[in-house]
């Protein structure tokens, strides 16, 4: 394929992931990101006719493509809810030029739907986990689902091929701290990367207060302290997480420490939402229509103009800000990194 594009928005990032949330809906209500208080019964989900449909999504990652994106990775909401998810696999899949196709999910549905996924072309899940027992996991997820069916999710997944397989933890403070042992204690020793995310105040709905946040330094001490760690450098620029290994060899973990380290200077990623608006950042409260422009018959070569307008005026860096404002950063006795 020709090379693409490379389009750097005002601080100089290239586009390279797009995130696509394929649905609004979920079967979890994690009380960090969808409360009952907030999605509960009465929520009023996106109607049918306003989610984009797949030739849809297919036409804004060729756009994408076309601007330099590499990696798509398939979100929601829960992806699995969406039905017939594989044939949207299957279509991304015939796209020259991506290099990563993924799915993130909490893999309540996954056991039965792995090998149609790796059949269909996707090259890898990343499930969401935020403890291995059951009172906390349910604590967390809120809909009294057990950790073994997780557990059943990603070995189908091992087995079909869409290793290797990292799992997303959200520690919250007086939540699942304990979690940060058990996860990694059981992963320890196999090709699954356990990634330690810090507590956000995504979508402004989840009463997020700082004192809930565990800082990623806390979460590496705590397990520096019982099997040592050393950094790995990042596979590429905009990695999200910061990569360690155990020193006896023993595989590794990953931290994602986007309130006390945010990483904005190397964010390459955009946001595509189920009913077709464009994010430049995960914190944005608006985003940009690209439903209107396709669902009136612009073309590809249209399209990927319009996204290459949004993305040359993209000057987000939320959490930088936010950060800078706000925070003091915990002290925590990290040598092994060098402070
Ligand atoms: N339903 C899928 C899943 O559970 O993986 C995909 C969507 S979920 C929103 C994607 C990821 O965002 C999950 O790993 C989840 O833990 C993480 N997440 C959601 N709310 C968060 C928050 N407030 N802080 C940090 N991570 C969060």
């Amino acid at each position: 394929m020709p090379n693409p594009l490379t389009v750097l928005d005002t601080l100089g990032r290239p586009m390279r992931d797009l995130r696509i949330s394929v649905t609004d809906r979920c079967n979890f209500r994690c009380v960090y990101c969808m409360p009952k208080e907030v999605f509960g019964h009465d929520h009023a989900f996106l109607p049918r006719a306003e989610i984009l449909d797949f030739e849809e999504i297919e036409r804004v990652v060729r756009a994408a493509v076309a601007l330099g994106v590499r990696k798509v990775r398939l979100t929601g909401g829960e992806p699995l809810v969406r039905r017939n998810l594989e044939t949207l696999v299957a279509m991304l899949a015939r796209i020259d030029g991506i290099d990563d196709l993924t799915l993130t999910t909490n893999a309540s549905l996954l056991a039965d739907r792995a090998h149609l996924l790796a059949d269909a072309g996707l090259d890898r899940v990343t499930v969401s986990l935020d403890a291995l027992d059951d009172p906390t996991f349910q604590a967390m997820n809120d809909v009294a689902f057990p950790v073994s069916s997780v557990l059943d999710g990603i070995a189908a997944a091992e087995a079909a091929g869409l290793g290797p397989i990292k799992i997303n933890v959200v520690i919250r403070r007086g939540l699942n701290e304990h979690a940060i042992g058990d996860l990694a204690d059981y992963f320890r020793g196999t090709p699954t990367t356990v990634r330690f995310i810090e507590y956000m105040d995504v979508g402004h709905t989840n009463g997020w207060r700082l004192d809930d946040v565990v800082p990623a330094a806390e979460v590496l001490a705590a397990i520096d302290a019982r099997w040592p760690l050393e950094p790995v450098d990042s596979a590429y620029r905009g990695e999200v997480a910061q990569r360690y290994r155990y020193r006896d060899g023993a595989g590794e973990i990953g931290v994602i420490s986007s309130v006390t380290q945010p990483f904005c200077g190397d964010c390459t990623r955009a946001r595509l939402s189920a009913d077709g608006q464009l994010f430049t950042c995960l914190f944005a409260t608006s985003g940009h229509d690209l439903r209107e422009p396709i669902r009136s018959g612009a073309t590809e070569t249209e399209l990927a103009e319009a996204l290459r307008v949004i993305w040359t005026g993209r000057d987000d860096r939320y959490s930088e800000l936010r950060t800078l404002d706000t925070i003091e950063l915990p002290k925590v006795e990290m040598s092994f990194i060098g402070g």
